[in-house]
């Protein structure tokens, strides 16, 4: 422990400025454990596709392969790899940007029904690889101010999962209504699911159900922090129901009112 506690005797001015002396110690303390465990993660998360890409590499280096396809699938692999810690760095840098509060939040006036299309466009080959079914309505019109890069963010995160945690065949609903001051998205899937214990943690950052799981599915545990806290720069909210083996809801409640 880096910083010690005092304790002084009796009551007093003294007594009250070592009570506030440490309860400040305990608090840098747990600072220092955070950022202690945010490298040890990182580095865990960067080494995982950096090794594999290594093997991959000394495969090639030393195979002799008469199948040139082998030589292909390699490279595929390796790009896979790439690509994953790519993504990695991308949202340590979103996650960067947030913590410095240099994400400043560029309001325009934005339809979200069309934010909603393009998210679904952008993820229709994904979802047809699974052969799952999106289906989308829009119950309420709903045209307000927010950032439109980082709402388009959220959607695709939380519709990533969707699709990344439902089983092949499976549907995913999305609906956008109002709701007292509030736009809500809805996400629904008829995944895996998430085991009720689990359900407060995940949006920590790198926080997996199934570790081994996620890793398969390509995924970082970054994708809901970075979702909770870009609909927090909104000032909303982002909320989950789950029953595991059945599916999972996540609501993403903007304010209409933003100025
Ligand atoms: P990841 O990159 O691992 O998907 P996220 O931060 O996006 O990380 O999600 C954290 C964890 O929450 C995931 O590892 C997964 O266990 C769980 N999770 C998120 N969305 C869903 C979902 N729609 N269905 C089931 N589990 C989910």
């Amino acid at each position: 422990n880096l910083y010690e506690s005092v304790d002084v005797e009796g009551g007093g001015e003294l007594s009250r400025l070592c009570s506030n002396f440490n309860t400040m110690s305990k608090i840098l303390s747990k600072i220092e454990q955070q950022r202690r465990e945010f490298i040890h993660n990182v580095s865990h998360e960067l080494k995982t596709p950096l090794s594999s890409i290594k093997l991959l590499i000394e495969s090639l280096k030393y195979g002799t392969y008469e199948d040139l396809n082998i030589y292909k699938e390699f490279f595929k692999d390796i790009y896979g790899e790439v690509e994953r810690m790519k993504q990695i760095i991308d949202d340590l840098m979103i996650i960067v940007d947030i913590d410095e509060k240099k994400s400043k939040l560029n309001l325009e006036l934005a339809h979200i029904n069309y934010l909603i299309d393009k998210v679904i466009n952008r993820m229709h080959l994904k979802a047809k690889s699974k052969n799952i079914n999106i289906i989308y309505k829009e119950i309420d019109n709903i045209q307000i101010k927010l950032d439109i890069i980082k709402i388009d963010r959220v959607i695709t995160n939380i519709l990533d999962n969707a699709i990344k945690y439902s089983n092949e065949n499976g549907n995913i609903y999305i609906y956008l209504y109002n709701e007292e001051n509030y736009a809500v998205i809805k996400v629904k899937d008829e995944g895996v699911g998430i085991p009720e214990e689990d359900l407060s943690r995940i949006f920590e950052r790198f926080y997996r159900v199934d570790k081994a799981r996620s890793r398969e599915t390509g995924g970082s545990g970054l994708g809901l922090f970075i979702a909770k806290q870009l609909v927090d720069l909104h000032e909303g909210e982002i909320l989950v129901e789950s029953k595991l083996k059945q599916g999972s809801i996540f609501y993403v409640k903007i304010p209409v009112d933003l100025i």
